[in-house]
């Protein structure tokens, strides 16, 4: 049997019509009525440009208002959305848009120019629609939950970047998901800092749309104003990555968040334990949660009861979901393997990487980690990323983790390096702002604190990491930085 619901947003016109939805910067809001009314006006609009049932349109935007608008009027054609990264080069779109056949593509207004160079049939401003008329269609009225809504592409942090299709199930279960985690508080307004173009950012408007909530919108991270929203704006929850909890914790350290606050959930990839402990210090409610594009944001999460005990664990899977550790090794780490109907059915087009992700129904993230005797998971490192040496494992992110201790150290990575003796040896590659750290002083700090089989054979003094479009470090392009050698 076909599972349908009625369309979300009519949903919420109807029982919030005057709740705020969408809150921006500069005081602006949109009601929940509003939105409504707003994002049907666009989908006749947008049918009049020849966007049908089943269309692929792209989007090339940062975080604003008109991209909401369109997202949701899309929802309201049946068309499927496919969320560029605005970051990305010309080539790394080109490529995204063939491989997930876009034949619409809409932007912001400071995008434009650079879609005159893509290869998309069809392209304008968000704000060009708005001379179209209003085509006379009738609108989707009732989601149906197996029905393509998203394709949104991985970071590309181990390989090519992979279409993953998400139906409104998928954004359906996740959002029903982090609520039985989370709770929802009528008061709850959730800061949305993070790209709508990423999975993680999408998701938070779709949680407005199936809670009743408000979100307040930025066009972009910035600490200042996230902070400013938090002590100022009666912000409840933020969804950030590691980097901006950083920030955000430099920032105004004698701040304390309002009691109000009550959640700052973070995800996207490893937390390094001192940041996590510095946190807890401040008693900034800090959830750790692990997910990917393919579980449509997280699957894993703390809650609130346990993330004060249970600093640097991601938590335990989400009610939708479950986890398990597959082929452990002695120390109880394999790979984890995750299942449940918010995670996507598969990549776009793409079988082969489609069959080796799922087993048995379940999805090989490609994630190592274990559980704790209460079953709350420790995410250790990419499988890929693994280093063997001497017939020992050694996982690049614990040395990060533990070298991050060391306040003149600004960013690290580690890799394994071929070594005709142990088989590989770890490098890690450092960035500093103190012209005076040498080697020497961090393999002392690394002495004491890591066995000696872990230690880094060689210490590199970089300007910068190899970062993606999503400004995740890329360890693979590290390789290149070691001068003549081979990976
Ligand atoms: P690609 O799949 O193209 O290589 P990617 O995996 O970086 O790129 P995303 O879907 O953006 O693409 O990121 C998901 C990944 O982020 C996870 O598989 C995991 O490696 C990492 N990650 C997410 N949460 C955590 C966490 N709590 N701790 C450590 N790593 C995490
Ligand atoms: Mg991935």
């Amino acid at each position: 049997m076909e599972e349908i619901i009625p369309h979300w947003l009519n949903k919420q016109a109807s029982l919030a019509p005057s709740q705020v939805a969408i809150e921006e910067l500069d005081g602006s809001t949109l009601t929940f009525l509003q939105l409504q009314k707003e994002s049907s006006t666009y989908a006749r609009k947008l049918a009049s440009w020849g966007i049908t049932e089943g269309s692929h349109v792209g989007i090339l935007s940062t975080n604003c208002k008109e991209m909401v608008i369109a997202i949701h009027a899309l929802s309201y054609l049946g068309a499927v959305a496919v969320l560029l990264n605005t970051r990305l080069t010309i080539a790394e779109l080109n490529f995204q848009l063939t491989d997930a056949e876009v034949s619409f593509l809409l932007t912001e207004q400071d995008k434009f120019d650079q879609a005159k160079e893509l290869q998309v049939e069809n392209y304008k401003a968000f704000s060009a629609l708005t001379a179209f008329p209003e085509r006379n269609i009738e609108l989707v009225k009732e989601i149906k939950l197996n029905k393509v809504f998203t394709i949104i592409y991985t970071s590309g942090t181990t390989g090519h970047p992979k279409g993953v299709i998400h139906t409104y199930g998928n954004h359906w279960w996740s959002a029903i998901g982090s609520a039985l985690n989370l709770g929802i508080n009528p008061a709850d307004k959730w800061l949305a800092a993070l790209p709508i173009f990423h999975v993680s950012g999408l998701s938070i408007l779709i949680r407005s749309v199936v809670y009743g909530m408000s979100v307040f919108l930025l066009n972009k991270f910035d600490a200042a104003a996230v902070h400013d929203a938090i002590m100022n704006r009666n912000v409840t929850m933020v969804s950030v990555v590691t980097i901006m909890l950083q920030q955000l914790l430099n920032f105004h350290q004698d701040d304390t968040y309002p009691k109000s606050f009550r959640c700052m959930l973070l995800g996207g990839g490893p937390a390094p334990k001192p940041l996590l402990q510095q946190a807890r210090d401040r008693n900034i409610p800090v959830f750790q949660s692990f997910g990917m594009t393919e579980t449509a944001s997280q699957i894993v999460t703390l809650s609130a009861k346990d993330a004060l005990q249970k600093v640097g664990s991601a938590g335990k899977p989400l009610l939708p979901a479950q986890l398990k550790i597959n082929n452990p090794n002695e120390q109880s780490i394999g790979e984890i393997y995750v299942k449940g109907p918010m995670i996507t059915k598969g990549y776009y087009k793409n079988n082969y990487a489609t069959e080796n992700a799922f087993i048995d129904g379940w999805l090989a993230t490609g994630d190592l980690g274990y559980l704790d005797s209460e079953d709350f998971l420790y995410v250790v490192d990419r499988r890929t990323d693994l280093i063997i040496s001497g017939g020992e494992n050694i996982y690049p992110s614990e040395l990060e983790s533990v070298l991050t201790g060391m306040k003149q150290i600004k960013e690290i990575a580690v890799i394994g390096m071929k070594d005709s003796t142990w088989g590989e040896v770890p490098v890690a590659f450092i960035v500093t702002e103190d012209e005076l750290l040498n080697a020497e002083e961090v393999l002392a700090y690394a002495e004491s604190h890591l066995a000696k089989y872990k230690l880094p054979r060689e210490i590199i003094f970089v300007k910068e990491l190899p970062r993606n479009a999503s400004n995740k470090i890329v360890r693979k392009d590290l390789y290149s930085y070691l001068p003549g050698k081979e990976e």
